[in-house]
């Protein structure tokens, strides 16, 4: 426990620390927002959505695509698939809980789950267009790989449950499998039908990102609806993005980690920059222990890639 919350710690040092100068990545790597294309727009009659592993991933992806989506007139759903109930060093400050496990847990997955309402409402997407599946925060790449074929859930070793426990989700009691997740992912296409789904890469640098990945993919492919698909990315490098802080005019680069995807420029103006950041930090668990890091998103474009996987070089 002791060692597990030291790690934490020093990730959480290494996320915030303003050592490298963005230009300097950014020369060494040969990274240029600017020379990429723009994303396709958003058109009137879109139903966009927007695939979330963690409450505080939509503001930090699409915080500013939401407020273009609506403005074209699109209407924005958005799915978080846990409740962030895995992060110890969170419900140790947050629920002021010195050995976080099962109850200080599912009290931190409520309180993200307000906050994931609250940064909704900034950009103005209602409360009844915010889903909850409750699946457990660092255990997706378990339940879908490890228990995927059987009828024992995965338990989480965080919140001590194996089945989804809050009453807001979209179908509380379903038990941590595989194939419980895959099927509660289809009944949110079934009930979107979207047109436009804003989902992680799965090149993500988190399991639990990389695992929504492949699992929108599979649903997409499922409904020959790839070409929906638009592939974000949160968890770049370590020290990405950069400029760390609050940097709204300063351009967001692809990271290293997933340079070679064809990566499109969404550019907002200041507004959309400033609205954004605000959504960010209505994330307060998060903010108290990020900030540098999670605001360093607010940058005035984003980036989509229209391929999940890089092509072929
Ligand atoms: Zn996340």
């Amino acid at each position: 426990m002791i060692l597990g919350v030291v790690a934490v710690a020093a990730a959480t040092l290494t996320v915030n620390a303003p050592v490298v100068a963005a230009w300097w990545y950014a020369q060494r790597f040969d990274l240029d927002a600017d020379r990429l294309p723009a994303t396709d727009p958003f058109v009137e009659g879109d139903r966009v959505l927007v695939v979330s592993p963690h409450p505080d991933d939509e503001a930090l992806c699409c915080g500013g695509a939401i407020q273009l989506a609506h403005e074209a007139g699109a209407e924005v759903w958005i799915v978080h698939v846990t409740s962030g109930d895995g992060f110890e060093l969170d419900a140790l400050v947050v629920e002021a809980t010195l050995r976080p496990r099962g109850a200080a847990l599912i009290a931190l997955g409520h309180t993200r789950m307000r906050e994931a309402l609250a940064a909704a409402a900034i950009l103005g997407v209602a409360e009844e267009r915010v889903l909850f599946l409750g699946f457990p925060d660092r255990g997706l790449r378990d339940v879908y790989r490890l228990h995927m074929d059987t009828d024992t859930p995965y338990r989480s070793p965080f919140t001590l449950r194996s089945q989804v426990v809050y009453e807001s989700a979209l179908e509380p009691g379903t038990p941590f499998t595989g194939a419980h997740l895959l099927r509660s992912m289809r009944d949110v296409f079934d009930r979107v039908h979207p047109t436009v789904v804003l989902a992680p890469t799965p090149l993500d640098g988190h399991p639990d990102h990389r695992t929504v990945g492949e699992l929108v993919l599979r649903v997409l492919g499922e409904r020959g609806e790839l070409g929906a698909g638009r592939w974000w990315i949160v968890h770049g490098d370590a020290q990405w993005p950069l400029p760390k802080g609050v940097h709204m005019r300063s351009p967001l680069f692809p990271p290293l980690r997933a340079r070679h995807l064809p990566w499109t420029r969404l550019d907002l103006e200041h507004r959309h920059v400033e609205v954004k950041l605000a959504s960010i930090r209505a994330h307060d668990s998060q903010v108290r222990l990020l900030r540098r890091y999670l605001e360093s998103f607010a940058k005035r474009n984003e980036l989509f890639s229209p391929l999940p996987l890089a092509p072929p070089r």
